[in-house]
């Protein structure tokens, strides 16, 4: 067995840690100080490690024989301008389009480079507790889906072992101290698109000379509802949200073009093929239906779906339960949230497992949720709540 207990030494890091990096988010890609920290942290653990991915940081912490197991922290902030009021809250900013920016840790990823570097700690300090190989991967760009494939892609498999499982957690306003998870199809694959309406600009007396691409538009957004609401199965999930639309300056000029954002949810592949094609052919068939020429229809982002392994899934619940009681350790439905988290193991063809760790008072009815400017997880027990998880996950494949 891996021991879990925290020494007042190891909290009061802990702590520090915690508050260093709420008080110093970055944005997406641009974690730069946040991996110096974390190298440092890892220096000062005495593990090796390399940069992957750009702001992304590797260690590896090597035992003797036995499994490999990955677990995975990601480390960006997010465009927000924190109200928490606490005397650690952030006034950090950071560049967004061209544009300064204020910068929250608003999704809590502090919390998880915390947990992850304080069990990374604590694992390593009990030499003779386990045999194996640990892989900490530290992410950069979970926010954008951008920081798990820029990892891959930079040859993470090439240049830490190849894991048996990779494992990964996310605080979130459950209450603190509980920790909830979700086998088989865990979050929801996410699709983002911008689609551009072209029309034919008129006077807005003269609506004959005009391809009113408003009204084009507003049939698409209509149109779009129908596709959850009678091409999806009943007992299948899918979310299409028209997020904006855009178009006209004034109201005397029917405009010559519109711009509409979409986001997509969906819980399996079928589903989410069928659900992009039909938009698709909505939006191309209404264009042809008000005799305007043919839309662009991009992709601004797609993040995976995110699996957890049946089997191993099951078997690192049973490794959370045994650390943290019984009726503390949760399963729940799927959420409608996405991750990118699952990149690094479907890159790999190897079994994951993701789960939530509350960051809510208990006696708070109406918590801050993630990406709320007053979003701020309860210091304890949430912190040692995700240590504990994290030494007792991986523990499940190397304790001796
Ligand atoms: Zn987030
Ligand atoms: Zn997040």
């Amino acid at each position: 067995m891996i021991n879990t207990d925290l020494s007042t030494q190891a909290r009061e890091k802990m702590i520090s840690t915690y508050r260093h990096l709420h008080q110093n988010p970055e944005l997406s890609m641009q974690e730069y100080k946040t991996q110096e920290f974390i190298e440092k942290g890892l220096d000062d653990i005495g593990l090796e490690h390399f940069r992957c991915g750009g702001t992304g940081v590797v260690a590896i912490d090597k035992n003797g024989e036995g499994p490999t197991v990955a677990f995975r922290a990601d480390t960006d902030g997010l465009p927000i301008e924190e109200q928490t009021g606490v005397e650690y809250a952030s006034t950090s900013t950071g560049e967004l389009d061209g544009a300064t920016v204020p910068v929250m840790h608003g999704c809590g990823h502090d919390s998880h480079v915390t947990a992850a570097l304080t069990a990374a700690r604590l694992i390593h300090g009990q030499r003779d507790a386990w045999s194996g190989t640990i892989v900490w991967i530290f992410q950069p760009a979970e926010e954008t889906a951008e920081g798990s494939r820029a990892m891959v892609a930079d040859g993470l498999w090439d240049k830490a072992p190849k894991p048996e499982i990779v494992l990964g957690q996310h605080v979130f306003p459950f209450e603190s101290g509980t920790l909830h998870y979700t086998l088989n199809a865990a979050m929801a694959a996410a699709d983002a698109l911008k689609i551009t309406l072209y029309g034919e600009q008129a006077h807005g007396s003269q609506p004959q000379d005009s391809i009113d691409p408003i009204v084009l538009g507003a049939h698409i957004v209509t149109r779009l509802q129908t596709i959850v609401g009678r091409e999806v199965a009943p007992l299948d999930s899918a979310v299409v949200t028209v997020g904006t639309f855009n178009s006209g300056l004034k109201e005397n000029i029917i405009p010559d073009r519109a711009e509409l954002k979409l986001n997509i949810r969906t819980l399996t592949p079928d589903v989410r093929e069928h659900v992009l094609a039909s938009i698709t052919r909505i939006v191309n068939a209404e264009a042809e239906a008000s005799g305007a020429p043919k839309p662009d229809i991009e992709e601004i982002y797609t993040f995976p779906q995110l699996k957890n392994h049946p089997e191993e899934g099951a078997k690192v619940a049973a490794a959370l339960r045994a650390e943290l009681g019984e009726d503390k350790v949760i399963e729940t439905p799927p959420l409608m949230g996405s991750e990118d988290f699952g990149h690094l193991a479907d890159s790999i063809d190897v079994p994951s497992m993701f789960w939530f760790f509350g960051g809510a008072a208990a006696d708070d009815a109406n918590p801050a949720k993630n990406h709320s400017p007053r979003f701020l997880p309860v210091e304890d027990p949430t912190l040692e709540t995700g240590v504990r998880a994290a030494i007792a996950a991986i523990g499940a494949y190397v304790a001796r």
